[in-house]
């Protein structure tokens, strides 16, 4: 490690919660220099949704830059996109009753979010738009503006502006229902707030604390869009392409965005692709109004259309993925309960959270939990949420493995933790 502390800056984040050099991976098993092997529940923080180096795209991506097809184009049209458009237009979203047209923006999440806010003010003439406490939507400026973490903010430098935040659903305590009090206050002509270009929402917080919204609070939040004429956004960067069991995570709201934003493992191999969906009529963009070097990088849509055809052709795997979901989480329900049911379990599908209250118990568990080959991490305001997010592809046995391990790391914290 003496390499990165020396070289890297002091940004650098995972290298030192995961204090190893990591030199190749395989579905859920990373494996380190020194030859440990260690079960993955981080999966490149949602990008990873089939695994690491998942074969099956592998062949696909090999097969593709043998050819000497072309990599890199700007957005100019190739066969690798229109495919990648025709695939994805049949397989998800006529299946499901959707149509969008696509807009492949800059590489990252954070890129992909710029751009759907400027759509929305660009197509509004507004410029508020209403966030989320607990909302994460990337590091640039404009989506640092509707992050809702002090320490991101402030790391900014600037006064961030165009945003008003409001309360996710179950901030306040549960009798009250915060998407009355958000319509309340949209409605009012007096209320302060601005008219808002968008609301701009996660179904599940997952930087936020594995947050879930309701099916009902979801559909109200896009109901009031509609009434106050903003554009309704989900961000799926992290919560989509299979995480909750369907492929967008509101489908089992049978909601309508007006704008989707995908990233993290849209391309199925961890190769960097983002886009928006939006619907035709908010289409308001003028040619190249916002463009990047790295858009729609065909070989990210090549392994993109392959996991669509592997994976989501089907309904099976959507239904393993609710199984495998269900098992992990009756054994952190379990868990949990051992101890009184002093923690709490949250998520929906393979996305779960595991609310150790303190940090300093999520801390310690982790940490452990590395030390015992488990990949694992925090998330929530402060750190105090155990974060599970395996591949949807991992087998019971590697689930089991890294549950066990988690078990005992908490065991083990609790144990030599005498504040909690
Ligand atoms: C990761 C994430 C982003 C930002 O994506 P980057 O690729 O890191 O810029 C935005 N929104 C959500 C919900 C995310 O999980």
């Amino acid at each position: 490690m003496q390499a990165f502390e020396a070289l890297e800056s002091n940004v650098r984040f995972y290298s030192r919660s995961l204090p190893a050099v990591f030199s190749r991976a395989r579905g859920s098993v990373m494996e380190t220099e020194d030859g440990r092997e260690v079960v993955d529940f981080l999966s490149g923080a949602g990008a990873l949704n089939y695994g690491h180096n998942n074969s099956e795209i592998k062949a696909v991506v090999t097969e593709y830059l043998r050819s000497d097809a072309v990599v890199h184009g700007l957005d100019m049209a190739t066969p690798a996109k229109r495919e990648f458009m025709e695939t994805f237009s049949s397989v998800i979203l006529r299946e499901r009753g959707l149509q969008y047209r696509f807009q492949f923006t800059g590489p990252t999440g954070a890129n992909s979010v710029e751009a759907a806010l400027k759509l929305a003010r660009k197509a509004t003439g507004r410029q508020n738009v209403i966030s989320f406490t607990h909302g994460f939507h990337g590091l640039s400026l404009g989506a640092i503006a509707a992050t809702s973490k002090r320490a991101f903010r402030t790391a900014s430098g600037m006064s961030l502006s165009g945003v008003t935040f409001m309360p996710y659903d179950g901030y306040l305590e549960p009798a009250v229902d915060t998407a009355d009090y958000m319509g309340k206050l949209l409605m009012d002509e007096s209320s302060g707030i601005d008219r808002p270009a968008a609301i701009l929402v996660e179904t599940v917080q997952g930087e936020g604390g594995i947050n879930v919204a309701r099916k009902e609070w979801l559909q109200s939040i896009q109901a009031i869009a509609k009434n106050v004429g903003a554009l309704f956004i989900v961000d799926d960067i992290q919560m989509g392409c299979g995480r909750t069991g369907e492929f967008f995570s509101f489908e089992f709201a049978g909601l309508s965005p007006d704008i989707v934003v995908l990233s993290k493992s849209l391309s199925g191999y961890g190769l960097p692709l983002s886009m928006l969906l939006l619907k035709e009529r908010y289409d308001a963009w003028r040619p190249g109004e916002h463009t990047g070097t790295f858009r729609g990088n065909n070989l990210a849509l090549v392994a993109a259309t392959a996991a669509i055809n592997i994976y989501w052709r089907s309904r099976s795997f959507s239904q393993e993925v609710q199984r495998m979901g269900e098992i992990m989480r009756l054994r952190l329900e379990a868990i949990a309960s051992e101890y009184g049911n002093r923690f709490a379990v949250r998520g929906r599908g393979m996305a779960l959270g595991f609310d150790c209250q303190m940090a300093e118990i999520a801390e310690a568990t982790t940490r452990k939990a590395f030390e015992k080959g488990l990949i694992i991490e925090r998330c929530g305001p402060v750190g105090q949420v155990v974060k599970f997010l395996p591949a949807l592809t991992i087998d019971f046995e590697t689930l089991d493995r890294g549950l066990q391990v988690f078990e005992d790391s908490l065991a083990e914290t609790l144990k030599t933790l005498r504040s909690w």
